[in-house]
């Protein structure tokens, strides 16, 4: 398989390579033309759709990723302002959707011949890359920054990948690696084989709803790796003439960190990097985004949108979702939620639109999770007497 430039449309036949000349990402270019829904090699996961994937393994522990709920989430829909689906990744081995990338990534250099795996990551990305490198017997690196709060730190660690701490610009590492890989192969946010594995989610949704196709598919964008994968599923559905009209793509930000956003915004062509401020929702804090300019692409040429949603909007829906849909997300998720709501405030979309937020991971996680919490004290002398008042 050839990988091929989203801009440019410039061919590179070596696997290797993760950017183009012209500095924008590549992906890989898939032939779908035969695909269908029917005769796939696997009753579900990531590997289900294995005909489109620049990988195909023995059935294996990698078998775990994808294959995630999709909920009606009906007491969500006045919030949501439309007729809402909850497509809940934080169902994945290690809670959240980067299994399916790690999946595929780790898959297709084990096959290769490939010692060594790497991520540019201390958040979702790294537990997932460590943890399904470890199950395939592949060695993994994670490099994470100096400061790195010692909780996430063991939650990477408990999978044994070898981490190195690394002082510099972290923002920079991600560029510098693709260029200084050596024996390792690094699958970061964006690369190739990420977005090859990150695809399916979407090829999954549209499976569930086949023959029909959903109004909009919303979700966090960071890297904007995920929004890019999201499109290139859609547009080869479309060329397997199994949907017609590409769903739109709104994509979300904390307006903390909302460089796509501002690029949306004032209809700028490409997006202008920025410092990122604090926000509780640190799973998307990317103030450089490597594919921003092609998730820009994807949320302007399917009718879709970038908007930012302030810091007590995402606190907000974390709990609505929880409450109302008994998902239980990371706020860097819950974005979309709180994005649906501002969009259908602004007439963006209509209470009769089939919209499908991705809950790109679980809140299991989050050690700091802001809840009221209110309690009812009674005895077990009067036990029976309180459980018939409190059901009343
Ligand atoms: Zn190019």
């Amino acid at each position: 398989m050839d990988l091929v430039c989203h801009s440019c449309e410039s061919r590179f036949t070596s696997t290797n390579r993760k950017r183009c000349a012209c500095g924008e990402p590549l992906w890989f270019d898939i032939d779908s033309t035969q695909f269908d829904w029917t005769d796939l090699p696997r009753t579900s996961g990531v590997w289900r759709y294995a005909d489109v994937l620049p990988a195909d393994p023995a059935e294996d522990v990698t078998a775990g990723a994808g294959g995630t709920p999709l909920i009606r989430a009906e007491r969500l829909d006045e919030y949501a302002g439309c007729r809402l689906y909850v497509k809940d990744e934080g169902q994945n081995p290690t809670g959240s959707f980067k299994d399916r990338g790690s999946s595929v990534g780790v898959t297709y250099a084990d096959d290769a011949g490939r010692d060594w795996v790497g991520t540019v990551s201390h958040g979702n990305m790294a537990m997932s890359m460590a943890a399904v490198a470890t199950s395939k017997g592949v060695n993994c690196a994670v490099l994470v920054p100096v400061r790195i709060p010692e909780t996430r730190l063991g939650l990477i660690a408990q999978y044994d990948p070898e981490i190195l701490t690394v002082t510099g610009d972290y923002g920079q590492l991600y560029y510098d690696t693709l260029d200084a890989d050596g024996g390792i192969e690094f699958v970061n946010s964006d690369t190739p084989l990420r977005v090859a594995g990150q695809k399916t989610v979407a090829y999954e949704i549209l499976e569930s709803f086949a023959p029909e196709t959903p109004d909009a598919i919303v979700l966090p964008v960071s890297s904007g790796g995920h929004a890019s994968a999201v499109w290139k599923a859609l547009r080869e559905l479309r060329d397997a003439t199994l949907i017609e009209k590409l769903p739109r793509i709104h994509l979300v930000q904390t307006a903390a960190v909302d460089p796509i956003a501002q690029a949306f915004r004032t209809g700028a062509d490409s997006v202008e990097f920025i410092d990122p401020s604090d926000t509780v929702a640190f799973s998307i804090s990317n103030g450089s985004p490597p594919s921003g300019n092609r998730a820009l692409r994807a949320a302007r040429e399917t009718n879709g949108t970038v908007t930012s949603v302030s810091e007590e909007a995402i606190k907000e829906a974390t709990r609505r979702l929880a409450s109302n849909a008994g998902v239980c997300a990371e706020p860097a998720s819950a974005v979309t939620l709180a994005g649906l709501n501002k969009l259908s405030q602004a007439g963006e979309i209509t209470p009769n639109d089939e919209i499908v937020a991705i809950v790109t991971g679980t809140g299991f996680k989050e050690s700091e999770i802001d809840i009221d919490v209110s309690t009812t004290d009674i005895s077990l002398a009067n036990l029976k007497k309180s459980l018939e008042e409190i059901a009343v």
